[in-house]
């Protein structure tokens, strides 16, 4: 047997036998084979795409080939207390080393790495890069260092460590030993930097799709936000935990209220709120089941919980980049999840006023603008929102079974003609018109009224509704009054807010939120230039509110009669006894978690309690052929599995 396939052969029994996992995904059975056998890596994966089994597996592999422990770098210490409660839960040793520890207890770790007791050890950068560290580790036998979240080492970005840029120290003081360094930040420029700053030019590099497909993403046309959050929130997804993002503090407070009030088991987030209660929600969001989570922007980074069911927008965020990675929360467990925006004319003036009038130079405003045109570019697209996102991180989506001819179209047609099937644009794919005889009359409008008007006014005069202001101002004398009546003013708004994502049109925010002509619009005045635009669908709408007002109806019902609905969590695809055992087996996991003070998604995912549902296994070599089981969760909850089962 070569040497290859004796790692293999052993990855793949660790693969099921510790991990309880059937198969590997897309890179990971390639990166570990490499790491196992002593050569470096860079991997870049997206979120959830299971970077921590491309170091933890080889470092068991290492370990027991006698070759020493893993070192893990990682800089978020919640993160760390997770992961190793995880692993021992599948029966392997773990443990931190960090400024949570008692000296007793960092005293116990060094011990017990010395006696090379521990398969895999946890340190913060900042204390890995000490002088006491550094020797501690040269007495202790090391099979590999594992650098997770390398993108701090990019002072480009912004989750920057300055003592990131100390861990080409390792490399240094132990040149033997292999390197493998992960992140989910996928720009080329950032993977350069991380290639010097560690030095891992002679890694290899394993570059993974970006795709989350487990993802749909959905924008809609803001009309009651509130309502269109609400009706999104009780369409299936109750009892799932989620997060709601606001632009502001007081709209993060106001929202919370609103959904607390609906019966919502929500909780505000942000910077403004006093450390301890900060600290209390995420750690409630963190470890209890169904929290919504109402939070800015401020809420994100080091939250590392695997089944955030869905991520809300009720703003839009500032770029592409932003929406990428606040969305990317949802789904890390590779379940289904949903992506949701509200997006309205409002945010588009409101994200360009906080460009303009801030006091960044002309050169960051105009990349900002940039940036922000690019995602106003993906609402309004009517094409796949998938195909569009990755197309901006210069990734081409192959995702899916796309018949050949399409990918013979020429380059323009392709965002059209390819489609993921998990956007709302693909499911229900929105109707286009002809916009240019209205915007014409549009440009007019803004033309014949001097360019200082923002867009209730303009409405205004195209519908021909006079009021005192336009009476004063002598606008129902102008040719333009009235020559829009054909449309209302939703449809207006909309073709407004779509004018200027195209730049056709600017909002002046020295004049109040003014609308005025972009120099392109002469082209389109004067008849040389054409519009398509997205057909505000009224159809589609309104069949899907009659739809899930009829399944909130059902669920206020069965709320009154007995309540149980609210509080559990509603899976898609179970029956009715099916659903119950699923309760039963939360509320023991529940249990379980309480007792080891452990998060619940530690003991089982909800995706095994899912196929232990569906399996209804009799004896404990049923349940062990579940992915997700593997021989430690079998040894340890196994008969009380079966228990819940025979209920
Ligand atoms: P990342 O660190 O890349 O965000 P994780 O390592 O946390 O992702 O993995 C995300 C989820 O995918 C976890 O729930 C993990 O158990 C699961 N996972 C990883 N690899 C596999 C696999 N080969 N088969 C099934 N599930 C996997
Ligand atoms: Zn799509």
């Amino acid at each position: 047997m070569s040497v290859e396939t004796k790692t293999a052969a052993s990855a793949r029994q660790l693969l099921s036998k510790v991990f309880g996992l059937r198969n590997f995904r897309g890179h990971q059975q390639a990166v570990i084979e490499q790491v196992s056998e002593g050569a470096d890596a860079l991997v870049l994966m997206p979120t959830g795409g299971g970077k921590s089994l491309c170091y933890q597996l080889p470092a068991l592999l290492r370990k027991r080939a006698g070759l020493g422990m893993g070192v893990v770098v990682s800089p978020l210490i919640a993160l760390m207390q997770d992961q190793v409660a995880a692993l021992e839960q599948i029966g392997v040793r773990a443990a931190v080393l960090n400024s949570t520890l008692t000296a007793r207890q960092a005293r116990d770790t060094e011990q017990a790495m010395r006696a090379d007791e521990l398969d895999l050890v946890y340190i913060a950068p900042e204390r890995l890069t000490g002088e006491t560290c550094l020797n501690l580790l040269a007495q202790c036998k090391v099979g590999l260092f594992a650098i997770d979240e390398a993108h701090c080492v990019s002072q480009w970005g912004h989750d920057f460590r300055p003592e990131y840029l100390q861990l080409s120290l390792l490399h240094e003081r132990f040149p033997s030993i292999p390197r493998i360094a992960l992140t989910a930040t996928a720009d080329p420029q950032t993977r350069q930097e991380i290639i010097e700053r560690l030095a891992l030019q002679g890694a290899q590099v394993f570059v993974s799709s970006f795709d989350r497909p487990n993802i749909r993403y959905e924008i809609v046309d803001k009309k009651e936000p509130r309502t269109q959050l609400l009706r999104f929130l009780r369409d299936g997804r109750q009892g799932q935990a989620g997060i709601v993002y606001c632009l502001s503090r007081a709209k993060v407070e106001e929202t919370a209220q609103f959904l607390v009030s609906q019966g919502i088991d929500a909780l505000p987030y942000h910077a403004g709120l006093e450390l301890a209660v900060r600290a209390k929600n995420q750690q409630r969001f963190q470890r209890d089941e169904g929290v919504v989570i109402v939070a800015t922007i401020a809420f994100g980074m080091g939250i590392d919980k695997p089944d955030v069911r869905f991520v809300a927008h009720l703003d839009l965020p500032k770029s592409m980049e932003g929406y990428y990675q606040e969305t990317g929360r949802a789904g890390r467990d590779g379940e289904p999840a949903a992506a949701w925006m509200s997006y309205g004319l409002a945010d588009v003036v409101q994200q360009r006023r906080l460009i303009d009038t801030s006091d960044a130079d002309d050169n960051y405003k105009r990349i900002s603008t940039a940036k922000l045109d690019a995602l106003l570019g993906l609402c309004e697209t009517v094409g796949c929102r998938r195909v569009r996102l990755l197309s901006y991180f210069g990734e081409q989506y192959a995702g899916g079974a796309q018949p050949a001819a399409q990918l013979a179209e020429p380059a323009a047609q392709l965002p059209l003609a390819v489609r993921c099937g998990n956007c709302d644009n693909c499911l229900n794919p929105p109707q286009t018109w002809d916009g240019t005889e209205a915007a014409r009359k549009l440009l007019s409008c803004i033309y014949r009224t001097g360019q200082r008007f923002g867009a209730g006014h303009l409405i205004d005069v195209l519908r021909g509704d006079s009021n005192e202001r336009i009476e004063r101002l002598a606008h129902n004398q102008l040719s333009v009054f009235g020559i829009g009546r054909e449309m209302d003013a939703t449809e207006w708004r909309s073709i407004i807010r779509q004018l200027i994502a195209m730049g056709f049109l600017q909002v002046d925010h020295d004049a109040f939120g003014a609308i005025k002509l972009a120099p392109t619009s002469r082209s389109l005045l004067k008849g040389e230039a054409s519009v398509h635009l997205r057909r505000t669908a009224p159809t589609a709408g309104t069949a899907r509110a009659a739809r899930s007002s009829r399944k909130s109806k059902d669920l206020s019902q069965a709320g009154a009669s007995g309540s149980v609905m609210t509080k559990g969590q509603v899976r898609a695809g179970l029956s009715q006894p099916e659903q119950e055992l699923f309760e039963r087996l939360r509320q023991w996991r529940t249990e379980q978690a309480r007792i080891q003070a452990v998060p619940p998604y530690v003991i089982l995912h909800d995706s095994v309690l899912e196929s232990i549902v569906k399996a209804r296994p009799g004896a404990l070599d049923e349940l062990a052929q579940l992915s997700g089981i593997g021989v430690t969760k079998l040894e340890r909850y196994g008969d009380a599995l079966l228990a819940v089962v025979a209920g």
